[in-house]
């Protein structure tokens, strides 16, 4: 039995980047995956997305282009290039990824992790091929799989996940979008943007629900501006196939018909692997982890979407590089005293057009732990390089504590705001104060200026806002 220091099951950007920590750390792992190396963000996730998104938005600012004094080009979309573009990026990062396990020689084991077993102080995992590896550590780095909801199954061909419908390779005439949070509203805008009859589909009363409400209430009118038809309080009972298309039969009594839909009610924990003798403890198919990422299983950490935290890339590779930190100290025999990770402050971000961001706590949030709190906005109306862009549509909004005015959270909606957020996030994250921050200069025609007049307005001193 192949005996390594560190087995991580799954190469997302959880398990990938833990392997070139070890690795950097001199220590022996092994990544366990399946499928190729990047796991769901950079195959059939944030990244193909993100290739959509860029050529969705130019081609609408393509249409628009007489707003820009330019002529219009209203060509038809040639969806199979823009796929061979995406497909392109997609291979090249994986191969990039690779190339980095190349040189480090971190072994990459082509196969699906199907048991995991204590073996004295250690953990045998058994695996697809037959083969067995053992791990003085082992991190469950497994992911997430895409939810359905009873009585409907995705097929891939008319009832499509997050990962099927970057597969299709025509763009349909009218798409149903069954959850109106970050995937929903991402596809929606996507789709919308190539032409598409987008109808939303929200169960709550709000979309992207787990944002600042008045983010919320924000983004529904712009998405609604540009076309897509967004329903909220109305969940999916039934779809039928009928020669006119997939006929949905909703809560509200009504019926709709489209030619494909999409099923973005949430994502479940991936946990397809026994533990037949003990096995960690789980709560709704998430691994409990406590705050050094320790499952109930000696030796065995958990990071990335299969705990349930917080489920995006980023979150999964900073856990994944504590504990890659953790195991270090543990093997050279010292006490890690690593402070826990503060969900609160990792960045958010839905790619819609236009974008919503945040970091920190919401209004409501900041309102419930701190009593009084202040509430600094800014329009990007008021912004010269957000006129300039032609993209004015949107604001910031920054919420301090009301004694001494440290930043507690900041939320944008508007051009960039996935980029300016990291401005937010590194503010909020240092527990900066806002009269502190006014001595910083920001570099002018940008939309940072934005960020700043936000905060200098906590203090009403927002130099272009009355
Ligand atoms: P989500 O939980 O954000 O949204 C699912 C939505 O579906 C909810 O608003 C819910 O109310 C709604 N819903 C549930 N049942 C319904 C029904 N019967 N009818 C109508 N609506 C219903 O889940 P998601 O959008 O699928 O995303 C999954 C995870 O992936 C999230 O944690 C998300 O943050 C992450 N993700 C992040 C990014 C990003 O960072 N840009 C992109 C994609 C996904």
């Amino acid at each position: 039995m192949k005996e390594y220091q560190v087995v991580i099951i799954g190469g997302g950007p959880g398990g990938y980047e833990t392997a070139i920590r070890l690795a950097q750390y001199g220590i022996t792992c092994a990544v366990v995956e399946s499928q190729r190396l990047g796991g769901v963000c950079l195959n059939c996730g944030c990244i193909p997305t993100k290739a959509l998104v860029k050529s969705a938005e130019l081609y609408r600012e393509m249409k628009e282009a007489d707003q820009y004094g330019l002529p219009v080009v209203d060509a038809p979309v040639d969806y199979a290039q823009v796929l061979e573009r995406k497909d392109k990026i997609v291979e090249q990062l994986v191969g990039g990824i690779e190339f980095l396990f190349k040189k480090r020689s971190i072994e990459v084991i082509k196969a699906r992790a199907t048991a995991v077993t204590p073996l004295g102080d250690k953990w045998k995992v058994s695996l697809d091929s037959g083969e067995e590896i053992s791990g003085d550590r082992v991190i469950l780095a497994t992911g997430s799989v895409p939810k359905s909801l009873p009585n409907i199954t995705i097929d891939e061909v008319d009832v499509l996940s997050s990962t099927g419908i970057l597969a299709m390779d025509k763009l349909p005439k009218s798409l149903a979008v069954i959850g109106g949070g970050v995937i929903g509203c991402e596809f929606a805008s996507i789709m919308n943007s190539f032409g598409v009859e987008v109808h939303i589909i929200e169960f709550l009363p709000r979309i992207v629900a787990l944002e600042d409400d008045e983010m919320c209430r924000r983004l529904a009118p712009a998405l609604k501006k540009q076309g897509i038809k967004v329903n909220t309080k109305v969940g999916l009972q039934t779809i039928k196939k009928t020669d006119a298309g997939l006929e949905l039969g909703l809560s509200n009594d009504s019926t709709l018909v489209v030619e494909k839909v999409l099923m973005a009610v949430g994502r479940a924990p991936n946990l397809d692997i026994e533990f037949p003798a003990v096995a960690p403890e789980l709560d709704k198919g998430a691994v409990v982890i406590d705050d050094q990422m320790r499952t109930s299983l000696k030796g065995i950490f958990a990071i990335g979407d299969v705990t349930g935290k917080l489920a995006l890339a980023h979150t999964a590779s900073k856990q994944g590089l504590m504990v890659a930190e953790i195991i270090r100290d543990e093997f050279e025999g010292k006490e890690s005293h690593m402070e826990p990770l503060n969900y609160a402050n990792i960045p958010r971000c839905t790619f819609t057009s236009p974008e919503l961001a945040s970091v920190g706590l919401s209004e409501a949030e900041a309102k419930e732990k701190y009593g009084e709190i202040i509430v600094g906005k800014f329009p990007f109306s008021a912004s010269g390089k957000a006129m300039a862009m032609g993209d004015t549509n949107g604001f910031v909004k920054t919420i301090a504590r009301a004694d001494d005015q440290t930043l507690l959270g900041m939320h944008i909606l508007g051009p960039n705001a996935a980029e300016l957020i990291g401005q937010g996030a590194i503010l909020v994250s240092l527990g900066a104060k806002a009269d502190a921050v006014e001595d910083i200069v920001f570099a002018h025609p940008t939309l940072s200026e934005s960020l700043k007049e936000s905060i200098e307005d906590i203090r009403k001193m927002s130099i272009h806002k009355i």
